[in-house]
């Protein structure tokens, strides 16, 4: 079921939390909300979710598959939650907390006994606790834990998914795996969902389509390829990955880069692995810094250099290549940035 937002805006007293924010998103989509904290992505998702009001305007409109459900009741809008902290509930266990959803509900849609059964043992097999519904959350990981409040929010056969930062409190290498895990999870059980992150590597390898928010306000959305290689502004760029800045001005067709910018400069974003480091500069396109400090460690050499008025300066290359330079630490270079990115605006990081 798709979702669509219509210039939505909320303001928590005088503090414009939602800016005229519109989106769409499609039936069985995967979108990730990406932005720093503070910029709106629970407001957004609460607005969502039927949690929060928003300020009425003639053509302000929640809709899913294409009908208002402002107006509607929570439950009626059949959405599963999971937060950061989801609090399962401590004194029931793994079986008792999938099921709580199935047992409150009252009406036509309730189940038997047997069926809650059949239903919390398909899901326990589904998010890969077999064995453990006799468990009590403090029994579990807190990876199998989130696993848990996955399997509780789908338990009501929602037609959403809305995950708030639902990883943000596990390590490093938990939170990686469960991402690719629930990818696949989401192709296999093909809901609309929208997950709330602040961490981009996260968004990128996660979601079909990334929405970068920042201030309460859209700054691009796209595919993950799209916003992190045509990013629209500095912002955007400065956010999906380390870049650098530097000013220069463009002098008879080719740019000089200043150190320390005086009057008027154009301001050049340059993604770390974007730059060369030479020993001299030949052709005029560089300018000296010193190298600092050299991580070897990991799958590719990271070099922190600065330049004479104390800048930093981030370059990332291969083993292969920086292994052939024979560059130690203070040794003095060259910075040859290979391809710059411009914006209309200025920025500062
Ligand atoms: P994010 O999830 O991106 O970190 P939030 O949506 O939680 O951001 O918050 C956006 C802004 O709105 C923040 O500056 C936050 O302090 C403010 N805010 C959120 N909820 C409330 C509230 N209930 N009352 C007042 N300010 C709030
Ligand atoms: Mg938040």
């Amino acid at each position: 079921m798709s979702i669509e937002v219509k210039n939505i805006t909320k303001r928590f007293g005088n503090f414009l939390a939602i800016d005229h924010v519109s989106l769409k998103i499609p039936d069985c989509e995967l979108v990730a909300l990406l932005g720093p904290s503070g910029s709106g992505k629970t407001t957004l998702l609460r607005i969502i979710a039927g949690l929060e009001d928003f300020e009425p305007g003639h053509d302000s409109d929640i809709l899913f598959k294409d009908k208002s459900v402002v107006g509607n009741r929570i439950a009626e809008r059949r959405i599963g939650f999971v937060f950061q902290h989801y609090a399962l509930f401590r004194h029931q266990t793994v079986f008792e907390n999938i099921a709580f959803g199935l047992r409150v509900r009252r009406g036509p849609g309730r189940l038997s006994r047997a069926q809650i059964k059949d239903r919390v043992m398909e899901l326990i097999h589904l998010v890969q606790l077999d064995n453990m519904q006799k468990r009590y959350p403090d029994q579990l990981s807190g990876g199998q834990r989130q696993r848990v409040a996955l399997a509780r929010a789908l338990a009501i056969e929602p037609k959403f998914l809305l995950l708030d930062e639902p990883f943000g409190a596990l390590d490093a290498r938990v939170r990686q795996n469960l991402r690719r895990w629930l990818r696949r999870l989401h192709d296999e059980i093909k809901l609309t969902s929208i997950f709330v992150t602040h961490d981009q590597e996260e968004a990128l390898e996660l979601a079909d389509r990334v929405i970068v928010m920042n201030k309460g306000r859209i700054e691009q959305e796209g595919s993950a390829n799209d916003v992190f290689h045509r990013p629209k502004n500095a912002f955007v760029m400065d956010f999906l990955g380390s870049v650098n800045l530097f000013h220069g001005r463009v002098v008879a067709g080719r740019t000089v880069f200043e150190e320390s910018p005086e009057g008027k400069t154009t301001e050049f974003f340059v993604r770390p692995h974007e730059i060369e480091l030479l020993p001299d500069n030949p052709d005029g396109n560089g300018f000296p810094a010193t190298i600092r400090r050299v991580q070897l460690a990991g799958s590719i050499a990271k070099i922190e250099l600065t330049d004479h008025g104390n800048k930093e300066i981030f370059v990332e290359m291969s083993h292969e290549k920086y292994s052939l330079y024979h560059f130690d630490v203070n040794a003095r270079v060259f910075v040859v940035p290979k391809k710059t990115v411009i914006f209309a605006e200025d920025y500062s990081i």
